[in-house]
């Protein structure tokens, strides 16, 4: 394996969308179910979008068949909702300190150096990662891989995708070893353990850096202002 993969979460640890994302899943969720889609009860941080969509409908009672159907319906409407909610206040979505210079750093020593390879591993959606990442003045094609939350059944699943793909675009197998999982809840730092890899937390979420630590991350940071850390990791 020639890169250090660095696979980044968006929501919280490149991004703060200002629940603007939640905002138009409440709206596609009443469009498409009706009053029974609820948020009462279900957790966010670190989950993968259709499981979230999956509880807030738990008291539609859909059959198999007509959840998945629903579900089909409700991402379209969740994007299209999502593009109009930014057209309309897109400002409010911010990178969290430290993240563009970082990235611009990191893409330049991906592209002249070679040794590392940046990628995305969150449970949105392809399309709102995109919409997140580029209204907060980021780049989607800075990252090379793309690990999206309806393309495996668990956070750890896109773990293992996230490796599987690299071996396909590069044509040398991931070593876990040297691929690192960057984001801000514990579910981020279970899909780094689950296959041996490298669990960076970073405190800019809901958790602090003690809870980080206590779920069983290998390093955590408050946040990327200071990036040396991460930098000490992959070599500098
Ligand atoms: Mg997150």
């Amino acid at each position: 394996m020639r890169h250090t993969l660095l696979m980044f979460d968006v929501d919280l640890t490149l991004v703060d969308a200002a629940g603007a994302g939640q905002v138009a899943m409440l709206t596609a969720g009443h469009e498409v179910c009706g009053e029974g889609f609820t948020f009462q009860g279900v957790s966010f941080g670190g989950r993968l979008d259709p499981l979230i969509f999956a509880d807030a409908t738990v008291g539609c009672d859909y059959t198999e068949a007509e959840g998945v159907q629903r579900h089909d319906a409700f991402r379209s409407a969740y994007i299209r909702d999502f593009e109009q909610l930014l057209a309309r206040n897109g400002r409010s979505i911010k990178p969290l300190p430290g993240i563009p210079e970082l990235l611009d750093t990191l893409r330049i020593r991906a592209q002249d150096e070679g040794d590392v390879m940046l990628g995305l591993l969150t449970g949105n959606y392809a399309q709102t990662a995109k919409l997140k990442i580029e209204a907060a003045g980021l780049r989607r094609d800075w990252f090379t891989l793309g690990c999206f939350g309806d393309e495996a059944d668990s956070r750890p699943g896109l773990t293992e995708l996230a490796m599987q793909r690299y071996a396909e675009q590069t044509g040398t197998p991931a070593q876990p070893g040297r691929v690192v999982i960057i984001g801000d809840t514990q579910h981020d730092v279970a899909c780094a353990k689950a296959h041996g890899c490298t669990a960076f937390a970073v405190a800019t979420g809901r958790l602090s850096a003690d809870e980080l630590r206590d779920a069983g991350a290998d390093i955590v940071v408050d946040d990327l202002s200071d990036p040396t850390p991460l930098f000490d990791l992959i070599g500098n």
